[in-house]
């Protein structure tokens, strides 16, 4: 087995074709297959190098290897469409020798005025078939004329095409309906991706070819190539749309929509694989959270799902936050460095042993990475300001009982050895509060705020220096 991603360098990668990607690599994996990247570049003026650097990066981050490609060339090189239009140029002339295809003169005009009338008449432009049968002296005078020529591929009529989809099932197209002869080099020279993904896909010698839905009207064209230049074909896998909660073909309207945005909100690219090769598969023992290698294990084509999936945003936090929470500490770590620092933490002087003390204690409590910065507030800051509900509870009368017991405590009877141990119990005692009239304030008190880890082990990280300090300055403030 033999399949490719062919993504198109004219952007960044969508979540979509990410998971035309992930489809493919693990299918791959589950069948020892080669995974090859091709880059199809043939559209000039919209195809970067930026683009395609950005795809490499987004594939090699989520994980997914290919084992063959630009860089990693095998024997079926060069792996840039754009380097291989002499290959095409070979193919075209085959076409033209055998009169399989045919130089086309017709204008842009020309065509534009034959479509706007067929529109009119409430029919889908075909192509009449104008230069079809033009002589050789009149495709001569066009020349002369200095009209430069499109190349077509002749479609003839009649012609059932047929495949079984791995995942539609059975698919069926008529000949006649697929517009007509259709260009195949445009008439500046470059070639129509219809012509040649199957020449690649021969060539390449790709036994199966996985992508998104929205390119299953193109096959039946390609399929019309495979035939005139008798290729072998592969087996096709057309996966279901990703939609919105609309319903409506996931765009940037529903939320972030390329690899690159997910990765800089802070998800993680385990959970972004798992999400989405989840969105149109399930585990037969129903487990939600699994590893690329378990989803490879289980998964195969006839498996995936028929209808389009629903892109859930709270779903994919879910499981980004089950990640967080099982990652290996030490590198989840080092992940959410960069947001501490992009929020103005010295974490060189919080020092590593405080900074996994405080990432123990609250990476719990992070959907994405970037939820790191609010989490940490309380346990690295050392004033931090009470937020709205710790404001309120503090200027109510229990608030101000526990931050003036506890400022008669601090330095007599509570120290730095007691403190985490005895301090709640001695406001207790002071004030007589008990339950969450007692916990919440003192809280409050500590953290500024009500939300949080567990105090007493908020309270280790903080320190009684500093917890001294916060109960000295709400005592200052509310009392
Ligand atoms: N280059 C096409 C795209 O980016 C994919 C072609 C294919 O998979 O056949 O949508």
């Amino acid at each position: 087995m033999r399949v490719r991603f062919a993504p198109s360098p004219t952007g960044f990668l969508h979540i979509g074709n990410a998971r035309t990607a992930i489809i493919n690599y693990l299918v791959a994996q589950k069948n020892g297959a080669e995974f090859v990247l091709r880059i199809e570049d043939t559209d000039l003026e919209r195809s970067t190098k930026e683009s395609e650097k950005s795809i490499f990066f987004d594939l090699t981050w989520l994980g997914l290897s290919w084992t063959e490609g630009p860089d990693k060339p095998k024997d079926c090189g060069p792996y840039r469409q754009s380097e291989r239009f002499d290959i095409y140029a070979k193919y075209t002339e085959r076409l033209l020798s055998e009169g399989k295809a045919y130089p086309c003169y017709c204008t842009q005009e020309e065509l534009d005025a034959q479509r706007a009338e067929c529109e009119k008449a409430g029919n889908a432009f075909v192509y009449p078939g104008t230069c079809r049968g033009l002589t050789p002296e009149q495709r001569k005078q066009k020349e002369a004329d200095g009209r430069k020529p499109a190349i077509r591929l002749h479609v003839p009529d009649g012609i059932d095409i047929d495949l079984i989809d791995a995942i539609k099932g059975p698919v069926h197209f008529d000949s006649q309906n697929i517009g007509g002869d259709f260009i195949i080099v445009r008439s500046d020279g470059v070639p129509i991706f219809n012509y040649i993904v199957i020449i690649d896909d021969a060539l390449m010698k790709i036994t199966h070819v996985i992508r998104g839905e929205d390119h299953l009207p193109n096959t039946p064209k390609q399929l019309m190539v495979a035939r005139a230049l008798e290729l072998p074909v592969p087996k096709y896998a057309h996966l279901p749309l990703v939609l919105g909660d609309d319903r409506k073909k996931l765009s940037k309207r529903h939320g972030i929509t390329s690899v690159e945005n997910y990765r800089s909100a802070g998800y993680l690219p385990e959970a972004l694989v798992n999400y989405i090769a989840m969105m149109g598969w399930s585990s037969e023992s129903g487990e939600e959270i699994m590893s690329a290698e378990k989803i490879s294990s289980q998964i195969d084509l006839e498996s995936l799902g028929k209808s389009p999936a629903v892109f859930d945003f709270g779903k994919l936090r879910w499981m980004n936050a089950n990640y967080i929470r099982s990652y290996d500490l030490e590198k989840i770590i080092d992940l959410f460095i960069p947001y501490l620092k992009d929020a103005g933490y010295d974490v060189d002087a919080v020092g590593r042993e405080k900074l996994t003390k405080v990432i123990s204690l609250v990476r719990g409590n992070c959907e994405l990475l970037a939820d790191i910065v609010p989490n940490v507030k309380i346990l690295l800051e050392d004033f931090p300001e009470p937020d709205e509900e710790a404001d309120l509870l503090l200027k109510s009368e229990e608030g101000k009982r526990t931050a003036a017991a506890a400022f008669e405590l601090m330095g007599t009877e509570i120290n730095a050895e007691n403190f985490t141990s005895d301090l709640i119990n001695k406001i207790k005692e002071k004030t007589g509060l008990k339950g969450k009239n007692l916990f919440h304030p003192c809280r409050a008190l500590l953290t500024s705020s009500l939300k949080g880890p567990d105090l007493a082990e908020a309270m280790k990280v903080i320190g009684y220096d500093i917890c001294a300090q916060r109960v000295k300055k709400i005592h200052d403030r509310y009392c």
